[in-house]
């Protein structure tokens, strides 16, 4: 069999040929252009391809098979353990690049993702970076060597910004604000829970790190939320300048809060 036919065969298994090409990419090392200039070759690798196929009928996300995941164009790890990194995520990145921040907390870090873009972007910043899972904090150290901005991070395995005493111009979160019991795509079955649901409602977490902001006396506080949490955001944070954004879909998406100076 020629590479060529195994991702032919590969297409009609998953019905998506261009996941058959993504793996049989990874499979082999090969960019696009390699993968056309060989494809007559015999293809020696059946057996670990059929596996990756299984793996990705069984609803794995492609971006934990192949350990790899686009954000703000640059590709970052990612295996089982961190929530994947969603696009809607580079927005709230945006605003904090907008405001330039020195000092910043990161609370749910996960594969890192938002600290490490503003490391990237941000000169002589300093953050520190929080998770409740050492999995997670694993590979975003990971993510912080590979684009070289371990000087700027401080990583720190803890509850929220429990025992971190330091003062912050920023708090930044993407907080994990689904509700229990909502019924999600079997896709995210795969990723870690504790990353997606907070609470009963919702939208427990999200009220508990802006009880921490306002204890912190920190100037600016962003967050990603769910789509329908605006509302009940809005009441909760009414002393403050509040400015909430949408997602390239049209749906509300979050919020960027200052103290008023
Ligand atoms: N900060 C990470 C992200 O935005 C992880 C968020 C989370 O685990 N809820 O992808």
């Amino acid at each position: 069999m020629t590479i060529k036919e195994a991702l032919k065969e590969a297409s009609l298994i998953l019905k998506n040929p261009k996941e058959a090409s993504i793996l049989l990419r990874h499979l082999l090392d090969y960019d696009q252009v390699q993968l056309l200039l060989n494809e007559q070759k015999p293809f020696e690798k059946y057996n670990p391809y059929q596996t990756l196929i299984k793996r990705r009928l069984s609803h794995e996300p492609i971006e934990y098979i192949t350990e790899k995941v686009s954000f703000y164009s640059r590709e970052f790890f990612i295996k089982q353990g961190a929530l994947i990194p969603r696009p809607e995520t580079e927005i709230l990145v945006d605003y904090a690049l907008e405001i330039k921040p020195q000092s910043v907390a990161e609370i749910g870090t996960g594969s890192g993702i938002i600290s490490i873009m503003l490391a990237l972007l941000i000169d002589n910043i300093k953050i520190t970076a929080t998770d409740i899972s050492k999995e997670a904090l694993e590979i975003a150290k990971i993510n912080a060597e590979k684009f070289k901005v371990s000087d700027k991070i401080t990583f720190v395995h803890t509850n929220y910004l429990d025992d971190i005493y330091d003062e912050f111009d920023m708090i930044i979160s993407n907080p994990p604000y689904i509700a229990e019991g909502f019924e999600l795509e079997e896709n995210l079955s795969h990723e870690p829970q504790n990353a997606l649901f907070g609470g009963k409602v919702g939208d427990e977490m999200l009220k508990e790190i802006v009880d921490i902001w306002i204890q912190r006396k920190c100037s600016y506080l962003l967050c990603e939320m769910g789509y329908d949490q605006k509302e009940s955001m809005s009441r909760y944070l009414n002393k403050f300048n509040l400015k909430f954004y949408k997602d390239l879909a049209g749906f509300n998406r979050g919020f960027i809060a200052k103290r008023g100076f």
